[in-house]
């Protein structure tokens, strides 16, 4: 993977005000990760990330058709590594895509919104993330 230019980069926080906005956003580069991954460093609410991250949801490497392909094969129950054989996304993409998925009002909105799930494949999608965290809580 090549080093993301800034200007693609946005905030993968969803607590964060400039949460996968580019307008007024301010990241910064802050070093590399063990992977040889550039690192990334949102100064409105301080969060650390990878390149791959603060894009996967966004625009980057997954058009929207892509993103509401992985959430619906997540919730027919793939696995990462299925999802990858299918989608042909490499299985950081698919699970940073998962991992970075958090349960608020924004994020729900962008889902139904933009990338065209229903109220009720939500839902699922919640539950589904809620029961990975509880049972994987060491990851990493
Ligand atoms: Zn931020």
């Amino acid at each position: 993977m090549s080093v993301g230019d800034l200007q693609e980069i946005v905030c993968p926080n969803p607590e964060c005000e400039y949460y996968l906005r580019a307008d007024g956003k301010a990241i910064i580069r802050r070093g590399k990760y063990k992977t040889g991954h550039q690192r990334y460093n949102c100064k409105h609410c301080g969060r650390f990330f990878m390149d791959t991250v603060g894009t996967a949801i966004y625009r980057k490497h997954l058009s929207k058709d892509e993103i509401r392909l992985i959430y619906r094969l997540y919730l027919e129950r793939n696995g990462i590594r299925s999802i990858e054989r299918i989608t042909g996304h490499h299985r950081d993409t698919v699970s940073n895509l998962i991992r970075d998925t958090v349960r608020n009002e924004k994020t729900e909105d962008y889902l139904v919104k933009q990338i065209g799930l229903t109220a009720n494949e939500c839902e699922k999608l919640w539950a589904l993330l809620e029961k990975k965290r509880n049972t994987s809580q060491k990851s990493d």
